[in-house]
């Protein structure tokens, strides 16, 4: 059929663990104090992946703005 297996990347939801196709996560980035989801997941920087699953991404907000004032301290 000529249809070649594409290597598809597989990352982990920070949250739940799950592991997935890249594509299926959302991954988030810091930059300029802000994590900012990448949709096309192109920029540059260390990307945290979260699932589409509600639960996780709402743990994850919260992870990240524990994150930032870890990273940049209290005080906005
Ligand atoms: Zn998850």
């Amino acid at each position: 059929m000529g249809l070649a297996k594409k290597h598809v990347p597989i990352r982990m939801c920070i949250i739940c663990r799950t592991r997935m196709e890249k594509y299926k996560l959302n991954r988030y980035v810091l930059i300029d104090r802000k994590f900012i989801l990448d949709e096309k997941q192109r920029l540059p920087g260390r990307g945290f992946y979260v699932c589409n699953n509600l639960k996780c991404k709402n743990i994850a907000e919260k992870k990240f703005l524990k994150e930032k004032r870890k990273i940049f301290g209290k005080g906005d």
